[in-house]
């Protein structure tokens, strides 16, 4: 087992803190979804959360792992503004806009992977 995927980026935090917040709106413009408040914080055991009113917030922890693991967490928080489960439109939703990106996350085992499951449906 490789665990490329995470190494952490101790280089510049600041800098990937705000590449992490512009992928987020990125996110947000193409899933048409308003966010009104945007935090990238620590977490004790959490990766991210989402309130009714459009606020997320996200795991500094992130920062340290592969983008590719930020789309999965980042679509699946702003879904939640639209869709508040996990239900079958909520994963047909995640499926469609990150097929590519969820093959990846399981065929990329990584220390963190527990924290994951449950919430990645199947590619
Ligand atoms: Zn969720």
């Amino acid at each position: 087992m490789t665990a490329t995927t995470a190494q952490p980026t101790t280089a510049q935090p600041a800098t990937s803190k705000r590449a992490f917040k512009q992928r987020v709106q990125s996110w947000a413009q193409k899933l048409e979804v308003p966010v009104v408040g945007l935090a990238v914080r620590p977490m004790a055991t959490k990766w991210a959360s989402c309130s009714s009113n459009g606020h997320l917030s996200f795991s500094t922890d992130l920062l340290c792992l592969d983008p590719a693991l930020w789309d999965y967490v980042m679509v699946h928080e702003l879904l939640h503004l639209s869709v508040p489960n996990h239900g079958k439109l909520f994963k047909a939703l995640l499926r469609s806009h990150l097929g590519h990106g969820l093959r990846r996350i399981a065929s990329n085992p990584i220390p963190a992977w527990n924290r994951f499951r449950g919430m990645v449906p199947r590619p």
